[in-house]
């Protein structure tokens, strides 16, 4: 391995994590352009910073996706069926069924959300 070589593998975790100088990160920029061994390890950093950050980011949903799913499930649009299917129903069956409806409109929110977060994760370059 050449001594450049040896200097940006140096550079590289803080090339990968962004926090290397102005001043030397075109010049890490340049070499892995031209040496396939660098850009290699660099790509391999790259990937394991990428599983690592994906991993440390608690999975929270974005803030208001509760509020909206909460006002979808209250709106009388989305009631208006099942206040239909319920009416002369016990009033317990219509709590469960008001609540699985909350929860199923929730998790579909929940799914949505997830696989545009980890598709987002998949095609960053
Ligand atoms: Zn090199």
């Amino acid at each position: 391995m050449s001594r450049i070589c040896r200097e940006v593998r140096e550079l590289l975790p803080a090339y990968v994590d962004g926090t290397l100088s102005r001043v030397r990160r075109p010049l890490v920029a340049l070499h892995l352009r031209r040496c396939g061994d660098c850009q290699a390890e660099f790509s391999r950093q790259r990937a394991l910073r990428t599983s690592l950050v994906a991993l440390a980011t608690p999975a929270t949903p974005p803030e208001g996706l509760l509020d909206q799913l909460l006002e979808q499930s209250a709106s009388p649009r989305g009631a208006a069926p099942l206040r239909g299917a319920v009416s002369g129903a016990r009033p317990a069956l219509s709590v469960a069924l008001l609540a699985a409806g909350a929860v199923a409109g929730a998790g579909a929110g929940w799914v949505s959300w997830a696989s545009a977060r980890h598709l987002r994760h998949r095609f960053r370059p």
